[in-house]
């Protein structure tokens, strides 16, 4: 031995971009890699970075092994450095090129506190000693693993144990569930987040009671999306609700919740529900006038499957389809993440519906990009959403459920419009050219 260590810096070319951005996968290849090759690990620490790229070291008693992915570019420089002769880096540089699938790999070696220009001397480590000496720890790691909803000027990111829960390529859409620290699972579609375990209640109590609540007579109830289950659980607590009929396009949403998401999808199973898998908007065209008292458009946002549920052709076809006292609520974007989506539905409703019988209202969704999330309410016949309700009986029912986030306040709240968005929502004088 003519050194202390061995340092061996690596390029691999030509690796899966997958993996190089996979947290999981790189920490599990290098702590096997490390463990192949002798060492004793201590301490290991992840960073992902958005979109793309890993940073990692996994600390062990012989020196370290870390490592920086560029996946765009299928790319990965790594550092082998150990001390002593129990450790052979090579071991971990054939596993490594193995775990990232390198179609190259090269490496120079280094030799480290070359002994023949060290000098040792003798240390007095006295009380030193116990501290010098204690047992090792278990190993520790962490993870910086976030999940960013974003566009081209806005992002949210939520902090996840990096490890997914469910992913599946479905022929819609990439369906996803993460572990997230703060808010539990969280489902999200084509990297947008749909709901979470911990803030799901405020969209599907809002989506569905403020307009329960003012139209107790409901009986015939349709779901347009809500693969996840959570607007169905809070339909289902009207106890005059007769039937509810969900149409979700993508069976994985559902497969997805069902296995992962249980407080969510707990009322998939009851028998007035009927689960139609298939696409929301041929579903409608080809349903009965007059047939539903109440339709919630519990969609994604405009991308995929989802363009349609935004159109005029779809809205009329909900229009058609409700009865003379019937109504209307969809979720209808954030007003300033998604603001022409928000806009161009609104003024899309306010043709069909006409504008005194659309009205925005509001939720807080922590979870969603900016917070601010809308919800669109229409009717046929007028009842307007805070005039018409009986605040005491809206009390009484959230009391009796234990709701999270609506109560009779936040109901009445919920109407009241910041400046900005209620100039926004006024329909323009050519609005009904643009809805045709
Ligand atoms: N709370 C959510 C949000 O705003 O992010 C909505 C959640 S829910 C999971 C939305 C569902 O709409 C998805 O499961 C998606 O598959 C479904 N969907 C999208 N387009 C559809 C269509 N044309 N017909 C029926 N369901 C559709």
């Amino acid at each position: 031995m003519k050194s202390l260590g061995r340092h061996i810096l690596v390029e691999f070319h030509g690796c899966s971009a997958e993996i190089l951005n996979d947290v999981p996968r790189i920490e599990h290849g290098m702590l096997e890699a490390a463990v192949q090759s002798g060492a004793t690990i201590i301490n290991s620490v992840f960073h992902h970075f958005s979109p793309f790229g890993v940073s990692g070291v996994i600390v062990i008693q012989e020196s370290h092994l870390a490592i920086h992915t560029w996946p765009e570019y299928r790319y990965a420089a790594v550092d082998l450095f150990t001390c002593g002769d129990s450790v052979n880096p090579w071991v971990s540089y054939e596993s490594l090129k193995g775990a990232f699938q390198a179609e190259h790999g090269s490496a120079i070696e280094l030799n480290r506190g070359q002994l023949e220009l060290l000098e040792k001397i003798d240390i007095d480590l006295g009380d030193m000693r116990d501290t010098a000496t204690r047992k090792l720890m278990p190993p520790k790691h962490s993870r910086s693993v976030w999940f960013t909803d974003k566009d081209e000027n806005i992002a949210l990111s939520i902090r996840h144990k990096g490890d997914r829960i469910f992913q599946e390529r479905s022929p819609y859409q990439l369906v996803e569930i993460f572990d997230t620290f703060k808010y539990g699972k969280m489902l999200t579609v084509d990297k947008m987040v749909m709901c979470s375990e911990k803030d799901e209640t405020a969209y599907h109590e809002m989506i569905i009671h403020v307009p329960m609540l003012v139209n107790p007579a409901v009986k015939n109830v349709l779901v347009i999306g809500g693969g996840d289950g959570g607007s169905v659980r809070e339909i289902l607590r009207h106890p005059q609700v007769e039937s509810v009929t969900m149409v979700e396009i993508d069976e994985v949403v559902v497969r997805a919740s069902r296995e992962f998401l249980p407080s969510l999808s707990s009322a998939l199973d009851d028998p007035k529900l009927d689960l139609i898998i298939g696409d929301g908007i041929e579903y409608l065209k080809n349903a009965p006038s007059e047939r539903f008292d109440f339709i919630v458009v519990d969609s994604s946002d405009p991308v995929g499957p989802s363009v349609g549920l935004f159109s005029a052709d779809f809205y009329k076809d909900v229009y058609r389809c409700l009865t003379p006292d019937g109504m209307m609520a969809a979720q209808s974007e954030s007003p300033r993440f998604n603001q022409s989506a928000f806009v161009d539905l609104s003024h899309c409703l306010q043709n069909i519906f006409e504008p005194q019988n659309v009205h925005t209202y509001l939720a807080f969704i922590q979870t969603y990009p900016t917070g601010m999330w809308s919800f669109t309410y229409c009717t046929k016949n007028g009842v307007h959403p805070v005039t018409a309700l009986d605040a005491d009986k809206s009390a009484q029912f959230a009391a009796d459920h234990d709701l999270q986030y609506y109560n009779s306040d936040v109901h009445q709240a919920a109407f009241c419009l910041p400046t900005f968005i209620k100039k926004i929502v006024s329909r323009p004088a050519t609005a009904e050219a643009h809805a045709q």
